[in-house]
């Protein structure tokens, strides 16, 4: 893109030179002298720093009152203004009267290293101290923000919504700009899924993110937050911001002239947020973090998956090197699990090279009652668990611990239990009944709640042996109508009726605020878990691909992505999710599908291949020749696609998959000088070749290239053909497939 050259190139050389010599620096851009950092701020006007990582460089300014983001700067050269200060609370509400607020730059209170900057801004009256905090966790990638306030005032105060960030950039109104941002795989991926769109004078934008990522009517899909704005021109380099938080948050972009803006944080779409900070407590905006880079939103993804596995994912999980496994899940047959099936699975799973059994729902006595049923699994979970234990497997269950149920047997979360009703979101009626797998939601952002909640996770894990906890259903309450919870309580005016778990109640102003403490809690729970349980892998599914998002991806380990499991679903999930976050989070659940031919088969269990596969179909019903022939696929995954989804960089070289035409997936690992290309071919009778253009690849380079089914004989292709012409493959049937593997040899 070309900002730069309407801006200030003398800045780009100067922010390119140190990044080249110093890596990861901070730079104090101010008066030099012996002085400490906090002490020259003091002296001088420009209170100024700059923190980097090798992708890019934020300036930073503490003004009297407020602060600033100046500017970013990219690796590519390009550099991106903002114009505005940041917008800190202006009042906060005591004893239900507004009182304004002055914010006051703390220069000695100030803390600056190489990975982070730290402003601190005062009130005196109410005491509140407010902190605006900037840090590099990597070396590489985006730098985080947060807000946090502090309430020293010795009373309860309530706070307005603070925004994560917000950003307003100088642009000139004859860039050419593009905007990508991609849906939440839940429910069913739609026909569109992954969104490109120009970002001419008078766009306007919202994306929204829940854990229930619902649809609502006139305001199209949830997306996982993060949004990705480059230049229409090459090197098509831009900027990307996203959320780390599972609540209720959305993302808003406008260009309106020369001015191109941007919020991100909690929503207030539902009426004006408001949050009680107790006297010594503190509000923290949900984090978010802003990164720079080129080459498109593939180049963009190339920074951040690596990112987000260094930063935001628990490194144990990357040190396995069976990360990510491949699982046999019970729900092939849906609720009918027991005993007698799930030692044959384990028997089937260990004889098709699987590394993980798991028990879907149908294992528990009841909703909210956790505890096997007898007439299930007379001899319990954990002796299931020892057992695929003894044949070199592992062990996880799908719970869904926040749900409480009718059921009275000690152990059990009734709804008509006194303490348990007053956890709850809303009262149940006297018919209510629980759903099959899915009751009453308690609100984890109750204190007793969430420790009753932390006490039972760390029971099922311990009892029942397990290396992996699947969660579903909505752990985050949607909406609270309680007035007695840490929340805010509702706002009777603002409620709009909805529908949860079978049961209406109301979605209010309160909604936001009610998220914010769940999602905490929540949060707290799995960092708990973790310690307790270090190599514990922790599954978030949450009614299939609803809770995607980089909250969620730092307190678990793998997304379920979609809840609809047929080949084409799978590969749009992928398409969309695999912009944002590591192909080795992605699980695609396979399940049962019409394959006659053998091609057909393969083609239906590498569309669930391209990052973590689960199996959920009775692969005991298989032929012989179909368990052959998956024996092989998963050999392969695991000897030759699993380190490449782990490592690789990762290319959208085709359309998004429409089951009609072709579509396929690019890894290329330069490191290994490895990759694979995964290539569908859809229902059209009429189109048995197509060529994909790489990505990535050497131009001058020589690859080897290996049709793994045989469709074409290997052989030599130079990194010119492939990045031009293309990569052309042929298949004979439709809704097959070929994987075509790359090797840059010496020549
Ligand atoms: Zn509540």
């Amino acid at each position: 893109m070309k900002a730069e050259t309407d801006t200030h190139p003398e800045s780009i050389q100067n922010v390119s030179t140190k990044l080249s010599r110093l890596g990861l620096v901070l730079l104090c851009v101010i008066a030099c002298s012996p002085l400490s950092w906090g002490e020259r701020v003091q002296k001088v006007q420009d209170r100024t720093a700059t923190l980097a990582t090798t992708d890019e460089s934020l300036t930073l300014t503490a003004g009297g009152h407020s602060p600033k983001l100046v500017s970013l700067s990219g690796h590519a050269g390009s550099l991106w203004q903002n114009e505005s200060e940041e917008v800190l609370p202006p009042s906060v509400d005591i004893n239900g009267a507004p009182v304004p607020v002055t914010w006051t730059f703390q220069p000695k209170l100030a803390s600056v290293d190489a990975h982070h900057v730290v402003f601190v801004y005062e009130s005196a009256q109410p005491h509140l101290r407010l902190r605006w905090q900037w840090e590099a966790r990597a070396g590489f990638g985006p730098i985080e923000h947060r807000i946090t306030v502090e309430n020293l005032s010795g009373q309860e105060i309530w706070l307005p919504l603070v925004d994560s960030m917000t950003l307003d950039w100088r642009s000139s109104p004859n860039l050419a700009l593009r905007h990508l941002y991609v849906e939440k795989g839940a429910g069913t991926p739609s026909a569109e899924g992954t969104h490109l769109e120009p970002v001419s004078d008078g766009y306007k934008w919202m994306g929204r993110s829940t854990t229930y990522a619902h649809p609502v009517e006139g305001e199209g899909r949830e997306i996982i937050p993060i949004e990705f704005v480059y230049g229409a021109a090459a090197p098509h380099a831009g900027w990307y911001a996203g959320i780390e938080f599972s609540g209720r948050t959305r993302i808003t972009l406008q260009r309106n002239g020369g001015s191109l803006q941007s919020k991100l944080g909690l929503n207030e779409e539902l009426g004006p947020f408001r949050t009680r900070v107790p006297a010594n407590g503190s509000f923290e905006t949900p984090t978010v973090f802003l990164g720079a880079f080129s080459g498109g939103p593939d180049g963009a993804g190339n920074q951040l998956r690596p990112w987000v596995r260094a930063v935001l994912n628990n490194p144990l999980t990357w040190k396995d090197p069976h990360y990510p496994l491949t699982v046999n899940n019970s729900w092939g047959s849906g609720m009918q699990v027991d005993e007698p099936l799930a030692l044959r699975m384990i028997a089937d799973s260990k004889n098709l090279g699987l590394e993980m059994f798991q028990v879907d729902a149908g294992w528990f006595r009841g909703v909210g009652d956790w505890y096997p049923d007898p007439k299930k699994f007379p001899h319990g979970l954990a002796a299931i668990a020892d057992e695929a234990h003894r044949q070199g497997l592992r062990f996880g269950i799908w719970v869904d611990w926040t749900q409480a149920g009718l059921d009275t047997a000690p152990g059990a979360l009734n709804v008509r239990d006194p303490k348990v009703r007053g956890w709850l979101v809303n009262d149940v009626g006297p018919d209510w009944k629980p759903e099959a797998f899915k009751g009453q939601t308690i609100d984890l952002g109750v204190p007793a709640a969430h420790d009753y909640a932390a006490k039972e996770v760390k029971r099922i894990v311990e009892d029942y042996h397990l290396d992996m906890l699947e969660h579903d259903g909505y752990l985050v309450a949607q909406a609270c109508t309680r007035d007695d919870h840490p929340h805010a309580p509702p706002d009777r005016s603002t409620l709009r009726q909805t529908h949860d778990s079978g049961f209406d109640f109301a979605l209010g102003s309160n909604s936001t605020d009610v998220s914010y403490h769940a999602v905490r809690a929540y949060y707290d729970i799995y960092e708990r878990l973790r310690r307790e349980h270090p190599g514990l892998l922790l599954e978030i599914c949450n009614d299939g691909g609803r809770m995607v998002d980089f909250g969620s991806a730092a307190h678990g380990d793998y997304f379920s992505i979609t809840d609809t499991y047929d080949p084409l679903s799978n590969r749009r999930a992928f398409y969309d999710t695999s912009y944002a976050m590591p192909a080795a989070m992605l699980e695609s659940y396979v399940e049962k599908w019409p394959t006659p031919r053998p091609e057909n088969f393969l083609y239906m269990l590498r569309s669930g291949m391209m990052g973590w596969i689960t199996i959920m179909l009775d692969t005991t019903a298989w032929t012989p020749e179909q368990h052959d022939a998956a024996r092989s696929a998963f050999a392969l995954y695991k000897k030759d696609l699993r380190p490449l989804i782990r490592d690789a960089r990762l290319y959208h070289v085709s359309q998004r998959p429409d089951g009609i035409h072709w579509d396929g997936m690019e890894y290329w690992d330069p490191a290994r000088k490895k990759g694979v290309v995964f290539t569908f071919r859809g229902s059209i009778p009429d189109e048995p070749e197509h060529r994909f253009v790489l990505s990535g690849l050497n131009p001058q380079g020589h690859y080897r290239l290996h049709f793994e089914d045989g469709s074409a004989p290997d052989r030599e292709a130079s990194g010119s053909e492939l990045l031009g012409s293309g990569l052309a493959v042929h298949l004979q049937n439709p809704l097959s497939s070929e994987l075509v593997f790359l090797e840059e040899t010496a020549k």
